[in-house]
């Protein structure tokens, strides 16, 4: 590793260590992960007693390659992306994670003051983030920081997250085209639902893993 990275991974460790700190403060349960495989390796640890595993569709999970895993271990993937799915399976499977026994997710932005932002253009993902699931784990890695409010956050995602994610999803967006957020009011306008959660949910067992390593978008 030369002197450079390890400076840079010092300044994020220092940046991850503050979050964990504020989401603790904000009542979350939160892990300071060094890499990826650590954050793998808890994800399996915590998923021994769940049965059915929920996928909200992040990149930052598919990330961490634990799906293949999961199947050794005989659980059931609830994953609405997989290949060959119908319409209306695809609707089966969202429906299904709201009440699966973990559910697995990135957070489209994390701020230093312990707050999770996310967009989203359906509302599964962030649905099932905050209530239904037995156990929520949200994998943050450490591009999604913001150090800022919920306004920086959501800048985050409307300039980082927002048009390469259009464009993954092949939706026909000015973003997906440009790469630049034009509050668009485009049919296929994937910015339709805004979310907050800045304590920990009352019914939902949440862990926050925030990861020393870029994660997803
Ligand atoms: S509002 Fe429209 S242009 Fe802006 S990021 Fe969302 S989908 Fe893209």
């Amino acid at each position: 590793m030369t002197l450079t990275q390890e400076l840079v991974d010092w300044t994020y460790e220092q940046k991850c260590r503050k979050a964990v700190a504020s989401l603790e403060k904000n009542g979350f349960t939160a892990v300071y992960c060094n890499s990826g495989t650590e954050a793998s390796d808890y994800i399996i640890r915590e998923a021994e007693g769940a049965a059915s595993i929920g996928f909200g569709g992040s990149m930052s999970v598919v990330d961490l390659q634990v799906a293949d895993r999961l199947k050794e271990m005989g659980k059931e993937l609830l994953n609405h992306s997989a290949p060959g799915l119908t319409p209306e399976q695809r609707l089966e499977i969202m429906h299904r994670q709201l009440a699966c026994d973990l559910f697995l997710t990135g957070t489209n932005a994390l701020t230093l003051s312990g707050m999770l932002v996310n967009i989203d253009a359906t509302g599964n993902r962030v649905g099932s983030m905050f209530f239904g699931p037995r156990k929520v784990i949200v994998v943050a890695g450490r591009n999604k920081l913001v150090d800022g409010g919920v306004e920086d956050a959501i800048r985050r995602v409307k300039e980082m997250a927002s048009p390469p994610n259009a464009r993954r999803l092949n939706f026909k967006t000015p973003c997906a085209t440009t790469g630049f957020c034009s509050d668009c009011n485009s049919p296929d306008r994937i910015c339709r639902v805004t979310t907050v959660i800045d304590r920990q949910p009352r019914r939902t067992d949440m862990r926050i893993l925030v990861i020393n390593e870029d994660m997803g978008l």
